[in-house]
């Protein structure tokens, strides 16, 4: 799946903040989202990312 800066990704396993949506704030081996919740930044590795996506919210 093609992964962009902006994108809002909805994960299959929630955030413990209870929201499961994720923007994407940088793109490279690893891949970094900022949750829409509670703002916490977490990095994550393509393959481990690509598994959990359950939807993918282009932002254009
Ligand atoms: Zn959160």
């Amino acid at each position: 799946m093609k992964i962009e800066i902006g994108d809002v990704l909805v994960l299959k396993k929630g955030h413990p903040c209870g929201e499961n949506s994720w923007k994407v704030i940088r793109v490279g081996a690893d891949v970094k989202l900022e949750c829409l919740g509670c703002n916490r930044i977490v990095m994550i590795d393509r393959v481990t990312l690509n598994k959990r996506i359950k939807k993918s919210i282009p932002l254009k």
